[in-house]
C-alpha cells in the first residue's frame, strides 16, 4: 500500500487502489485462481497455490499489516479461524493468561478445544498487576487481552502489560476487534500479535465473515505464515475483496458509531429503568483515563444493565429500528442478550462473577440517526415497563 507516512484515513480509502499495474483499476480485482503457472522449473511469479498466497488476499494482508504497524498480516475465514491459527503457536503443556471478561467463542475455543491438546488458560483482570503475577507459571507463554472487553468494556493498559510480558519472555496478543487500527494500534504499544474479527467494524456491513492476524517481528511472522498455510483457514478472494470494500469507509463509519454510542450511553445513564451503563467514554468508567491515553476514539458498542430482568424480553420484542441480532460493528444497530447468546458458553458462575448476568444487554450502535435510535429505545423501555408493571407513568 502507498506511502507509509499517510494518515490512516488516507491509507484506508486507498486500499488496493494503486496495486493493479495492467489497467490501473482503482479497485483491486478478484483473482479466483487457485493455481498459478510457473515460468519454468525453479521459478515462481510469487504465487504458486492459493492457500499459500493469493493476489486479492495479499493486497488485503499488506494493507492490514501497514494499518496495524505490523510486519505481516494473514487473512482468515473468520475471527475464530484467526484465533485458532494464533493459538496453534502453542504446544502441549503451555499456559496462557487471558482477559477475565472476553468473547464467549474465544473462551469456548480455549476451554473445549485447546484444553484437549493440553493447553491451559487462567482468566484474570489483565489490568491488575498482582493478579497477572500470581497467574504466571513456569510454562506460561502468552498474555491474551481484549481491550475493551466484550461485553463489559473493561480496559487494560496495553503498554504496562506488554512491558511486563516482555520482562518474562511472554507474547502479548491483543484482540483489537472493537477499536480497529483507526482508534488503537496495540503493536505500537508493545504487543506482538493483533487479532481481529474483521466480520465486525472492518467489514462493517454485516455481510462478510473474516478474521485477521497481524504480527510483529520476522521470526513470529514466518511462524504465523507457516501456521496459516498449514491449517488452511484462509479468506477467499471474493471475501477479501468484500472486506477491503468495507475497510475503505472505516474512518467515516467509526466516527458516527462513536458519536451515536456516546450520546445513547449518556441518555441511558439517566434512564430510570437502567441501573448501569458500561461505556469507557463516560468519565466515571474505571478505564476512562487509560482508554483515553492509548486510543484515539471509542468503539460503537457498549452494554447496559436494566433494573429488572423482566424488562429484557419485552424490550427485545418491542425494538423496531434496532434489530435483536447477534453480532456487532455493522452499520445497522443490533441488540444482543449476552447471557443467552454470545456468552452462553461461559459457565453461569463465571459470567455472574464478572457481571454478565440476566439483566445485561449489549448494544452495537449503528450509523442511523441518533434521535431515531433513542426514540426506539425509549418506546421499547416504556412498553416493557407497562407490561411488567401493568400501566403507564402518571
Ligand atoms: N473476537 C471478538 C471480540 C468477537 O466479538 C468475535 C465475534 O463476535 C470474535 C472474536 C470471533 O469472530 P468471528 O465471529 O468473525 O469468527
Amino acid at each position: 500500500m502507498g506511502e507509509n507516512n499517510w494518515r490512516i484515513e488516507s491509507k484506508l480509502a486507498q486500499i488496493g487502489s494503486m496495486d493493479e499495474p495492467v489497467t490501473g483499476a482503482v479497485n483491486y480485482p478478484i483473482y479466483q485462481a487457485t493455481a498459478f503457472r510457473h515460468p519454468k522449473l525453479g521459478q515462481s511469479t510469487g504465487f504458486d497455490y492459493a492457500r499459500t498466497k493469493s493476489p486479492t488476499r495479499s493486497i488485503l494482508e499488506e494493507a492490514s499489516a501497514s494499518l496495524e504497524s505490523g510486519d505481516a498480516a494473514f487473512a482468515c475465514s473468520s475471527g475464530m479461524a484467526a484465533l485458532q491459527t494464533v493459538f496453534s503457536l502453542f504446544s502441549q503443556g503451555d499456559h496462557l493468561i487471558v482477559s477475565l471478561d472476553l468473547y464467549g467463542g474465544t473462551y469456548r475455543l480455549l476451554e473445549r478445544i485447546l484444553s484437549r491438546f493440553g493447553i491451559t488458560a487462567s482468566y484474570v483482570d489483565t489490568n491488575d498487576a498482582d493478579a497477572l503475577e500470581s497467574a504466571r507459571k513456569p510454562h506460561t507463554k502468552a498474555v491474551f487481552i481484549e481491550t475493551p472487553t466484550n461485553p463489559l468494556m473493561m480496559i487494560t493498559d496495553l503498554e504496562a502489560v506488554s512491558g511486563w510480558a516482555k520482562q518474562h519472555q511472554l507474547l502479548t496478543i491483543v484482540d483489537n476487534t472493537l477499536l480497529t487500527p483507526l482508534f488503537q494500534r496495540p503493536i505500537e504499544l508493545g504487543a506482538d500479535i493483533v487479532v481481529h474479527s474483521a466480520t465486525k467494524y472492518l467489514g462493517g456491513h454485516n455481510d462478510v465473515l473474516a478474521g485477521l492476524i497481524v504480527t510483529k517481528g520476522e521470526e513470529l511472522s514466518n511462524e504465523m505464515g507457516f501456521l496459516h498455510n498449514s491449517i488452511g483457514a484462509v479468506l477467499s478472494p471474493s471475501d477479501s475483496y468484500q472486506l477491503m470494500r468495507g475497510m475503505k469507509t472505516l474512518a467515516l463509519r467509526m466516527e458516527r458509531h462513536e458519536s451515536n454510542a456516546l450520546a445513547i450511553a449518556r441518555y441511558l445513564k439517566e434512564h430510570p429503568q437502567v441501573e448501569t451503563v458500561y461505556h469507557p467514554g463516560l468519565s466515571d468508567h474505571p478505564g476512562y483515563e487509560i482508554q483515553k491515553k492509548q486510543s484515539s476514539g471509542n468503539t460503537g458498542i457498549f452494554s447496559f444493565k436494566v433494573t429488572d430482568a423482566r424488562y429484557v424480553e419485552p424490550v427485545l420484542r418491542h425494538l423496531r429500528l434496532i434489530a435483536f441480532a447477534e453480532s456487532l460493528g455493522g452499520v445497522e444497530s443490533l441488540m444482543t442478550y449476552p447471557a443467552v447468546q454470545t456468552h452462553a458458553d461461559i459457565p453461569e458462575e463465571i459470567r455472574a462473577a464478572v457481571g454478565v448476568d440476566d439483566r445485561l444487554l449489549r448494544f452495537s450502535v449503528g450509523i442511523e440517526h441518533v434521535d431515531d435510535l433513542i426514540g426506539d429505545l425509549a418506546q421499547a423501555l416504556e412498553a416493557a415497563r407497562q407490561e411488567v408493571e401493568g400501566g403507564s407513568h402518571q
